[in-house]
């Protein structure tokens, strides 16, 4: 930012302006630089860069400006200190967890999750001794009870993924915090435009940029956000291991924030519509969808969100078979197990995301057989409304 604005700067604002300093050039967009490494005036100064004594770049695998100003522009979005750019969304998980934590130490997170973290966090992690307790819900009073003197994090999706089911950050903040463990959330599905975890008390917000903050199925990122003090920690680990950001994907990132508020609220009017209208639809038996009256937790979502996201699922009363044929149909809508794009996409949960999971414990994750899940895109909603009405009554 030029030092001629001032904070405090809306969100709007701060997505296409925020954290970029110009070069003497005075170019206007932020330049992608593609260099690995970064060249020293003097042995001296070369010395002071690599101690930490003097502030700059010194290669790119933990430090390079266009990734620094999606760094900085995430963690003003998301209204925390700092944040650390990585390869993808797992590695932000991966790095967060195994650039802070030792063996011997504890989490507690949930089932309804993004199926690779629960994959990395059940079978990755206990290999390096990270013990995990699971949650069924996220009664804040089963939270606590998992809590022991060896917990590092409470981790959590919010709203979750198909079912969107809503957690409540400052109840279980409170819990975390009142133990002295962290609180992380997944802000995948909201993103900041529509959630800001650290409001309601998490201290670390997880990000796959490859969803909406790309918004747009270009490049694979993720992002760790939290405090000073973590990321100079993870910054740290990721000197040593390497899991980095390209520069092109980090330039393609910073589009993608010039717009997220625009298309997280039309991915939200489109999801709603939408929404509204299979929920009278007869082959419907029930929708799941945040921003719905009969959404069991739709008043907190209301009080956490500032709109419902592009996320929902329904279950069709005529069960697989129902699924598939709707799915068989569309002509519009992508069938593909992504979400957070510009594109309608439809998913089969129980036979794609789900699918590795037993039959006993999907069903008890509330993934039947007719659960299709649409992430809606930013297509006028008519056309993807039609597209589905005559899949739905072609079967
Ligand atoms: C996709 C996703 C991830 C993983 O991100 P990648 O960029 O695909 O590695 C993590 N969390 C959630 C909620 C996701 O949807």
């Amino acid at each position: 930012m030029t030092s001629k604005q001032t904070p405090p700067l809306g969100d709007s604002t701060l997505a296409v302006r925020s954290g970029f300093d110009r070069s003497s050039m005075m170019e206007h967009a932020e330049p992608i630089v593609t260099t690995s490494s970064f060249v020293f005036n003097s042995a001296a100064e070369a010395a002071a860069r690599f101690s930490g004594e003097s502030q700059g770049m010194t290669y790119s695998r933990f430090s390079n400006p266009t990734v620094q100003v999606f760094e900085k522009r995430l963690a003003a979005l998301e209204q925390m200190a700092n944040s650390i750019a990585t390869a993808s969304g797992m590695a932000a998980i991966n790095l967060l967890f195994m650039g802070t934590m030792r063996a011997g130490e504890h989490i507690v997170c949930t089932r309804n999750m993004f199926g690779s973290t629960v994959n990395q966090i059940k079978n990755i992690l206990p290999r390096f001794g990270i013990e995990v307790s699971w949650a069924n819900s996220f009664s804040p009073d089963e939270w606590a009870s998992l809590i022991t003197e060896k917990t590092r994090y409470l981790y959590l999706e919010t709203p979750t993924n198909p079912l969107t089911e809503v957690a409540d950050i400052n109840a279980l903040a409170d819990v975390a915090h009142a133990a002295g463990v962290k609180l992380v959330v997944d802000n995948c599905f909201c993103t900041p435009a529509l959630q800001k975890p650290t409001q309601f008390g998490a201290d670390i917000v997880i990000h796959s940029a490859t969803k909406y903050l790309d918004g747009q199925g270009r490049c694979v990122g993720g992002a760790v956000v939290g405090s000073d003090d973590l990321i100079e920690e993870l910054t740290s680990y990721m000197r040593s291991v390497g899991p980095c950001m390209s520069p092109f994907n980090a330039w393609v990132f910073l589009k993608g924030l010039e717009t997220l508020s625009l298309r997280m609220h039309q991915h939200s009017r489109n999801a709603m519509v939408l929404a509204s209208w299979l929920e009278t639809h007869a082959d419907v038996a029930r929708v799941h969808y945040p921003g719905l009256n009969s959404h069991p937790q739709h008043a907190l979502a209301n009080a956490q969100q500032k709109a419902g996201g592009g996320i929902l699922s329904f279950d069709l009363k005529g069960g697989k078979e129902a699924a598939w044929q709707l799915i068989d149909h569309t002509k519009l809508c992508s069938i593909t197990a992504n979400l957070g794009d510009s594109r309608t996409t439809i998913t089969h949960n129980a036979t794609t995301t789900h699918g590795r999971i037993s039959a006993e414990d999907r069903k008890a994750s509330g993934v039947t057989d007719g659960l299709v899940r649409l992430s809606v895109g930013l297509e006028d909603v008519e056309d993807i409304q039609r597209d589905l009405e005559q899949a739905l009554s072609a079967g």
